[in-house]
């Protein structure tokens, strides 16, 4: 593994480091806004090369069915990653602008030690089921269930948190069986295509058992969807693009795996410590500069507390000024691109122009002229039908709505094409639990309590997904059931 610096990294191809036929194209610090090196540009030859291969080594290989050379290799890979933990950190800061102390836990270390739970749950899976003796029409009949990988994956990702959305797929399709074609976005080539040097240096993984492409063209990522050689999309990305997903995906019928955007809720009830739960909401929402599918940012308050939980999320939002991703004590760094920052400010916009005000926040910082950065921004004075309350902003963003009870905090947080987390405050866990029980959604933080951890399953009620990832489900999700009877 290189330095950082005028970095040129390449394709994984059929157990290759390959350049792009495209050419290359520049991977940019969003906090500097300096181009930090290129990345190879794949073309749809490129690409086609890369689903040939893991063809191949599905078809014509023992891979699917060696669990014992399975288990090997993610456990090299993993532990490749931790020799190189802290050039991957650097790394990880440049090119997501993702705070450092994020990459002790969910930016990186944190997914490099999910893949155990991959590995382990390979190694003591039940790969088939007897279900006994009967006679089902007179034939007296022996019946198996075993499960099998799925074929070929096609793995894409965004660009929030890269390592553990790249390895959440690439751990369990693997341990299941599967071979896989990884096209990572655009904004963060480097992370996914480092894992390509270290599995070619590091590892026993067999050519074309994993592939990676990666491609300033979406449409090179979209030929994984059309392609008939590939048996399964695993996809995680904005609702939009899981649409253009399945719809692509129709003609060949296969299977899709979505875990998309979110609008979710942070529910306080009116016997909560409305502070404590407000300050927690406003630092959520600042973590990563919002830049997190479940981040809850909608702050659902009781009416009558409703400045007061304006005041004391704004406390807490307008102290956590956005900073250099570097530094350790920064939480909110920048966003990702120019082009995410100005989405940004149009919502905030929007803001305003339907009525609501800012507590705090707004815009650009006023001290950083460099650097995709926008100020950690608390709005008041809307409902949920704000534009601002529906539609999801990626960005460091909190609106307060008020409500007026129990029953009213469980209508909002479910009047949203979305259903993928949401958080309860109360005083009372019984309550909690009731209204939690109540909420459409995929994951549920409980007093605080957390969802995120390899053994825990993740996703999406409504049009926040399909399928799960992570956990005994996510491992599940890309095996395939045979059932087989054998006359006895
Ligand atoms: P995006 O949808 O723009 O892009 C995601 C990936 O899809 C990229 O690799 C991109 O190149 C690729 N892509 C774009 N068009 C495509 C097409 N037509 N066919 C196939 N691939 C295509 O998302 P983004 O802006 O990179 O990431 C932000 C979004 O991701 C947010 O909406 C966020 O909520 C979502 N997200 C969801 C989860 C989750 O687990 N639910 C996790 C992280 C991010």
């Amino acid at each position: 593994m290189g330095i950082l610096a005028d970095r040129e990294s390449r394709l994984l191809i059929d157990g290759t480091l390959v350049a792009g036929s495209a050419g290359t194209f520049p991977t940019v610090n969003p906090a500097t806004e300096e181009t930090l090196g290129v990345a190879a540009d794949a073309s749809a030859e490129d690409m086609s090369a890369a689903i040939a291969a893991a063809r191949r080594a599905f078809d014509e290989t023992g891979w699917s069915t060696d669990t014992a050379l399975r288990v090997r290799c993610i456990r090299q890979l993993q532990q490749a990653m931790r020799d190189h933990v802290d050039d991957l950190r650097e790394l990880t800061i440049a090119e997501v602008g993702a705070p450092r102390m994020l990459t002790a836990a969910a930016q990186l270390e944190g997914p490099v030690e999910d893949l155990s739970f991959c590995a382990d749950t390979a190694e003591s899976y039940s790969w088939s089921t007897d279900l006994g003796i009967a006679a089902p029409m007179g034939i007296k009949t022996r019946r198996t269930v075993a499960r099998e990988a799925i074929g070929v994956v096609g793995a894409i990702t965004p660009w929030n948190f890269p390592h553990q959305i790249n390895l959440a797929k690439i751990g369990p399709a693997l341990a299941a069986g599967n071979t896989l074609v990884l096209k990572p976005a655009p904004d963060t080539p480097w992370a996914a295509a480092i894992l390509g040097e270290l599995i070619t240096e590091h590892t026993d993984f067999p050519a074309g058992v994993v592939n990676i492409v990666t491609s300033s063209d979406h449409g090179v990522g979209a030929l994984l969807s059309q392609d008939a050689r590939v048996d399964m999309v695993s996809f995680t990305g904005s609702t939009n693009t899981g649409r253009a997903v399945m719809a692509d995906s129709a003609a060949t019928l296969k299977k899709v795996f979505l875990e998309l955007g979110g609008k979710s809720a942070f529910l306080v009830l009116d016997d909560a410590d409305l502070a404590g739960a407000c300050a927690m909401a406003a630092f959520t929402a600042s973590m990563h500069a919002g830049q997190g599918c479940a981040i809850t940012t909608r702050l659902v308050v009781p009416r009558s507390h409703y400045d007061a939980a304006v005041e004391a999320a704004a406390a807490t939002m307008g102290g956590l000024k956005p900073g250099d991703p570097d530094k350790p004590g920064t939480i909110c760094g920048p966003l990702i691109s120019e082009r995410q920052r100005e989405r940004v400010q149009a919502y905030l916009d929007s803001a305003t122009a339907e009525g609501g005000r800012f507590a705090c926040g707004g815009g650009r910082p006023a001290d950083r002229d460099t650097g995709y950065f926008i100020e950690p921004t608390v709005i008041a004075g809307l409902d949920n039908t704000a534009k601002v309350a529906r539609e999801e902003i990626f960005g460091p963003v909190l609106t307060v709505i008020a409500h007026d009870g129990d029953d009213d905090a469980v209508r909002i947080a479910n009047d949203s094409p979305y259903g993928l987390s949401g958080t309860v405050f109360s005083g009372d866990e019984e309550r909690a639990a009731g209204v939690a029980a109540r909420l459409r959604v995929g994951t549920v933080n409980v007093n605080g309590g957390v969802w995120y951890s390899a053994d825990m399953p993740f996703g999406g009620y409504k049009q926040s997904g399909i399928g799960r990832e992570m956990g005994l489900a996510g491992f599940e999700e890309y095996l395939e059931i045979k059932a087989i009877a054998t006359a006895v």
